[in-house]
C-alpha cells in the first residue's frame, strides 16, 4: 500500500503575526508541486490568519493541542468545532511537552484523539520514550502504552483514521536526532504492533519521525522502509529549513 508522506510543522509556541505571514508564505511557494503533503501547526491564536494565508494552496493547517471537551465551562481551553470551523485538518495530540509539561496522561490523550476524529479531524498522536527509559531498554514498552490505550479507546480501524509520531523525548530540540536504523527500528516496532490487531490499517498508517530533524538529516530518516514523514520543530519556523525537509520527503 502506498502512504502519501506528510511533513507537519509544530510551530510551539513561536512567532508572531508579521512572522506567520513571512513564513508561511514562503512554504506556500516553496511547497508548490511537492509530492508530499505539507501541514503548518500554529499557535492556536494565529489560525485565523495562516488560514487566510493558505487559501488555495495544498499546504493544509494544524493545530497543537485540543480539549478533551465539548463545548463549554473550560475557561483557556479550544475545543474540536472550533478547530473544524477554521478548517484545521490536523490536530496534535500528545505531545511529549504536554505530557511532561501539563501532565497529560495516556487517557486524556486517548480521549482528545477519540474527540478530534468524531469532529471528522485528523490526530496526529505523539509517542515516545525518554532517555532514561531508552537507557533502561524500555523504548518498546513505552510507546507500546502509548499507543495501545488509544486503540484500547477507540479500535484499531479508527487508530487508522489518524497519523502517528514517533518522536524519541531525547531527540526533541536537543539537536541529537536518533539515526534512521534507529528511528526504523521503533516504526517497525509500531506497525507490527497495530498489525496484530489489523494488518490493512498498519499498512496504511502513516508514521513519521520527530526529533531535531533538519534538511541535512531529512533524507536519510524518509529514506526508511516504515518512516513516511516528519513532525518538525525548530526547523519548522526556518522557511528554507522546512522547505528542504518536505523536499526530501518527495
Ligand atoms: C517536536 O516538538 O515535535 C519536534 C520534533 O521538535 P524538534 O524538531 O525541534 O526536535
Amino acid at each position: 500500500m502506498t502512504r502519501r508522506r506528510l511533513v507537519a510543522g509544530n510551530w510551539k509556541m513561536n512567532g508572531s503575526l508579521a512572522g506567520a505571514d513571512a513564513l508561511v508564505g514562503a512554504v506556500v511557494a516553496g511547497a508548490k508541486g511537492l509530492s508530499a503533503e505539507v501541514a503548518v501547526c500554529p499557535p492556536f491564536v494565529y489560525l485565523p490568519r495562516v488560514r487566510e494565508l493558505l487559501r488555495g494552496s495544498p499546504v493544509a493547517l494544524g493545530a497543537q493541542n485540543v480539549s478533551r471537551e465539548d463545548p463549554g465551562a473550560f475557561t483557556g481551553e479550544i475545543a474540536a468545532p472550533m478547530l473544524r470551523e477554521l478548517d484545521c485538518k490536523y490536530v496534535i495530540v500528545g505531545h511529549s511537552e504536554r505530557r511532561a509539561l501539563y501532565a497529560e496522561g495516556d487517557a486524556m490523550v486517548a480521549d482528545k484523539f477519540a474527540r478530534v476524529l468524531r469532529e471528522g479531524l485528523v490526530p496526529i498522536l505523539c509517542v515516545g520514550e525518554s532517555l532514561e527509559e531508552r537507557d533502561a531498554g524500555r523504548t518498546e514498552a513505552v510507546v507500546a502504552r502509548q499507543l495501545d490505550a488509544v486503540v484500547e479507546r477507540v479500535g484499531v480501524s479508527e487508530l487508522g483514521k489518524g497519523v502517528v509520531a514517533y518522536e524519541p523525548v531525547w531527540a526533541i530540540g536537543t539537536g541529537r536526532t536518533a539515526t534512521p536504523e534507529q528511528a526504523q527500528q521503533v516504526h517497525a516496532f509500531i506497525r507490527g504492533r497495530v498489525a496484530s490487531r489489523g494488518a490493512e490499517v498498519a499498512a496504511g498508517l502513516r508514521i513519521l519521525y520527530g526529533g531535531s530533524v533538519k534538511g541535512s538529516n531529512a533524507g536519510g530518516l524518509f529514506a526508511m522502509a516504515d518512516i513516511d514523514g516528519g513532525l518538525i520543530g525548530g526547523a519548522s519556523l526556518v522557511a528554507d529549513e522546512f522547505l528542504a525537509i518536505c523536499r526530501a520527503a518527495g
